[in-house]
């Protein structure tokens, strides 16, 4: 039985991080890849969502400035959209693959424990120093009856043609982008929400916003609502609902993700898991000696982002290189639902602690700004959480939240005090940026 250094199992942006850091010392490492190579960011995430995100952003833009100077708002030609992305797209998981090759050995196929030790794909059985299981999430799928009828993020973001009614059952991240794309390129869209509230990592009223901004688009909502069933008719699929039912072309069913484990065969092993993932000690190893996990299949309250996956990969080298003998800490993490308008947060959300006399909360509409004011943008909003003058918290809804929010994590992470920052920084004008020294006290 071959024997390596270290065996990565999945290729996704944690396990590429590290293969990429490995291929720089003299360990023997196999890496192994089910599906394709890259994983879910760069084929089926954020990459391919981001690039169509550009065009429906376009629309979406045009249609808001509609009788401010733009007299015909542009549309979005769907298939064209498609085939750009898949032209650029297609050839990354065996580019990926070549450049893994180049440095490791790997192994095309899904990898499952035989015991602690021994790791069996393709019928070949290896053992390795450090094991590291990287293998992400996966779609959930609703258990109901017609669930055949249901697609995924990964079929959306690969689909040649645009169907005429579109139900999202699901208001997360995923499904909310996603949602906001079809319905710019001109699909009718229903979201189906089995709770009162989307994104619950933002405040009630930046949701709401982003919820009323995509109504006033023509978007559908249907809160509290279970899904029950789904059936072909002859014009079309019917969702049936506790508050009745939706007819459709196409169903996604953006109802979550869950750690992709399933082929693993853990019962052969003593790793633990519970349902948000891989239980992991301060040193991403699992509840087996040299069995790590890293990225999206960790059980861990950081959010499931790929910046952080690839701060697990790398955190992980330096620790099985001797470089640290730290625990894993986190780093301030940015995060945002690249939907129209964005939502964007980093640090302590602002419900939380609207009550606590520590904290004061401050919340400053931006469409008085010219930047704001020339995207027609009305709904823009920036809440600041302040501790001790210190800002521990930022959030916003509007048309570029993403990247405002960017400019609060230094303030945030290094602790960074308002009178350090209008000394030291100088922001380009007229962007957030500039405000930023304003804003603090
Ligand atoms: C639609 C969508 C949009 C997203 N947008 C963003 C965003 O804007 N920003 C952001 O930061 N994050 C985003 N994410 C999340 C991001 O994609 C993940 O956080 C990131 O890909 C996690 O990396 P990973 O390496 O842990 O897992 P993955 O990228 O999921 O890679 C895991 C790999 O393991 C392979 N695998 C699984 N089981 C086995 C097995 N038994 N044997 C061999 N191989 C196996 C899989 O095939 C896969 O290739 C998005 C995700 C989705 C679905």
């Amino acid at each position: 039985m071959k024997k390596y250094d270290e065996i990565l199992i999945g290729s996704g942006p944690a396990a590429y991080k590290m293969a990429n850091l490995l291929a720089q010392t003299d360990h023997q490492v196999l890496v192994i890849e089910g599906f394709e190579y890259g994983g879910t960011c760069p084929n089926y995430g954020c990459e391919p969502k981001i690039f169509l995100e550009g065009a429906a952003r376009t629309v979406l833009q045009s249609q808001q400035l509609l009788g401010h100077g733009i007299s015909q708002p542009a549309t979005l030609d769907w298939k064209t959209l498609m085939q750009t992305k898949l032209n650029r797209f297609d050839p990354w998981p065996n580019e990926t693959r070549e450049i893994i090759k180049k440095s490791h050995d790997i192994e095309d196929g899904y990898a499952k424990f035989i015991d602690n030790q021994t790791v069996e794909v393709n019928g070949h059985q290896y053992q390795a120093d450090h094991i590291i299981i990287a293998t992400g999430q996966t779609p959930n799928v609703l258990d109901i009856p017609g669930k055949e009828y249901l697609h995924t993020s990964y079929d959306v973001l690969s689909l040649k043609e645009l169907p005429k009614r579109i139900t999202v059952i699901g208001a997360g991240f995923v499904g909310l982008e996603l949602a906001t794309l079809v319905a710019a390129a001109g699909a009718e869209v229903t979201i189906i929400v089995h709770s009162e509230r989307v994104l619950r990592e933002f405040t009630k009223a930046e949701d709401e916003a982003l919820v009323a901004a995509m109504k006033q688009r023509g978007i559908k909502f249907s809160f509290n609502t279970n899904t029950q069933k789904v059936t072909q008719e002859k014009d079309g699929l019917v969702v049936t609902t506790d508050h009745g039912e939706v007819k459709t072309d196409y169903i996604l069913d953006a109802t979550g993700r869950r750690p992709n484990i399933a082929k693993l065969s853990l019962e052969n092993t003593a790793i633990k898991y519970d349902r948000h993932g891989i239980q992991v000690d301060g040193n991403l190893m699992t509840t087996v000696d040299g069995v790590y996990a890293i990225g999206d299949v960790v059980s861990r309250k950081e959010p499931k982002l790929t910046p952080v996956a690839e701060f697990e990969g790398q955190y992980l080298v330096d620790y099985l290189l001797g470089k640290t003998k730290q625990t894993i800490t986190y780093p301030t993490i940015g995060q945002a639902a690249f939907t129209y308008p964005e939502v964007a947060r980093v640090g302590v959300n602002a419900d939380e602690v609207v009550n606590d006399s520590q904290y004061q909360v401050k919340t400053f509409p931006l469409k008085f700004s010219s930047l704001y004011a020339g995207q027609n943008d009305q709904i823009s909003s920036l809440t600041l959480v302040f501790k001790d003058q210190q800002l521990v918290g930022a959030s916003e809804v509007g048309d570029y939240a993403a990247d405002d929010i960017n400019n609060f994590l230094p303030i945030i992470g290094l602790a960074i005090d308002g009178a350090e920052y209008r000394q030291k920084l100088m922001a380009i004008y007229p962007t957030l940026g500039d405000k930023v020294g304003s804003l603090l006290p």
